[in-house]
């Protein structure tokens, strides 16, 4: 269990190691060109002089799930406009910290570049403070709504009232309102996921009822995302929905998945998938990709640089009189029930940074025969979608998105 909490706290959601970050100018990693202390040293120090600052300078989520006692927080990328009103004397001793040491080293580099000649920083961040079991202190805190309401997960291994937290920080892109996309968006709005984008650009139509459950009779001809909105806000009024009425193009898709951490492909067709394949490629995001037809259903996780793409799965898609739409071949209802929530599980266990995913691995459902079986899906190495990517690391476990809200250091 100890190893499992430790690995949980590393994979903080905000946080990209030192592998993945950019280098200076001059091809030399930041790292190594500022100097640092060890946290038994920012606590001696902090005891010797009181007046030393130690600046917190990762993002607002990250310090309000927990930060060091007497620290003052100021998000890296806002230290230029703001710093000098909150330390006005560019005399005063500052040690930054982040989670890893990665982004204060390079705040570091901003302050002495703004004159501050007393400027350090912490080695191995927030997350070597908390190994040595160091004093911390959380802001984050759930309403009593929120307790009431998430109280089987907040008294859950693995959740918790932090893990509650991360939920409702997150953003999740539902592709589709349909039916991967009714009960994905059902199941992660009762979780409490923050925000979910929904973008569809049809309406309710009566065929649609036999397995779309975000849609009701009376709701027939109305656009779906206002009919998702309608049944979402009555579910769980705390989550935001951002509706997108709008067709997924090669304009728009990536404006569209940009601001969100995590892609769900629901959509039920070919250039969709590899239009979103190629957004989820480019922007590094995990795609929690799910399909059905007839009696069978698979799903899997896309996961850039970690894991194959939907193009290493499938290099083109088949010619349409062998893939023919649930329309033309039928569908039975309840099956994109049963591959939406895997779906739904599978997103949760990105955010909360738990679990093994499902990067790699492709789980096939035959309802027919009442069947589970999984299949290994390696990267293609010539593919030709996310052939130039580097792998980062292994696929095998859950790790929060690095890019969650948009917050990769810059
Ligand atoms: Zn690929």
């Amino acid at each position: 269990m100890w190893g499992f909490k430790r690995f949980l706290r590393r994979r903080f959601p905000w946080e990209v190691g030192p592998t993945t970050e950019p280098r200076s100018a001059s091809g030399v990693d930041v790292v190594m060109e500022v100097t640092q202390i060890t946290c038994a040293e920012v606590q001696g120090r902090m005891v010797a002089d009181p007046a030393t600052v130690l600046l917190d300078v990762r993002e607002s989520g990250e310090w309000e799930l927990g930060h060091i006692p007497g620290a003052r927080h100021l998000p890296r990328s806002e230290i230029p406009g703001r710093v000098a009103e909150m330390i006005p004397d560019r005399a005063t001793a500052i040690i930054c910290y982040c989670a890893h040491g990665v982004r204060s080293a390079r705040a570091v580099e901003t302050l002495h570049g703004l004159g501050y000649h007393q400027v350090t920083h912490m080695a191995g961040g927030f997350v070597a403070w908390e190994d040595a079991q160091l004093p911390t202190v959380a802001t984050a805190v759930l309403s009593d709504e929120e307790r009431v309401r998430y109280q089987r997960h907040i008294t859950l291994p693995h959740v918790g009232a932090t893990g509650q937290v991360r939920l409702r920080q997150a953003r999740v892109l539902l592709v589709g309102a349909g039916g991967l996309g009714s009960p994905a968006a059902l199941y992660l709005a009762a979780a409490g996921v923050g925000t979910l984008g929904i973008v569809d650009h049809d309406i309710v139509d009566p065929s649609n009822l036999q397995r779309q459950i975000l849609h009701t009779t009376e709701r027939i001809g109305a656009a779906k995302i206002e009919s998702a909105q309608v049944t979402l806000r009555g579910l769980n009024p705390l989550v935001t929905i951002e509706p997108h009425h709008v067709r997924v193009t090669q304009k728009n898709a990536q404006s569209l998945c940009e601001t969100y951490d995590i892609i769900l492909d629901g959509s039920d067709n070919f250039p969709t998938r590899y239009l979103l394949n190629e957004c989820a490629v480019t922007l590094r995001k995990p795609m929690v990709h799910g399909s059905v037809y007839r009696f069978e259903g698979q799903v899997t996780v896309f996961w850039p640089g970690r894991g194959p793409c939907y193009r290493c799965l499938y290099r083109e898609a088949p010619p349409p009189a062998m893939a023919p739409s649930c329309a033309e071949a039928g569908v039975l209802g309840v099956l994109p029930g049963v591959i939406g929530l895997l779906q739904a599980v599978e997103t949760i266990k990105l955010i909360l940074a738990c679990g093994e995913s499902l990067v790699g691995r492709l789980i096939c459902y035959e309802a027919l025969q009442a069947r589970f079986h999984e299949l290994q899906v390696p990267r293609d190495p010539a593919c030709p979608t996310c052939k130039g990517l580097l792998q980062e690391r292994s696929g095998d476990r859950c790790s929060p998105p690095a890019t969650i809200r948009g917050r990769s250091p810059r």
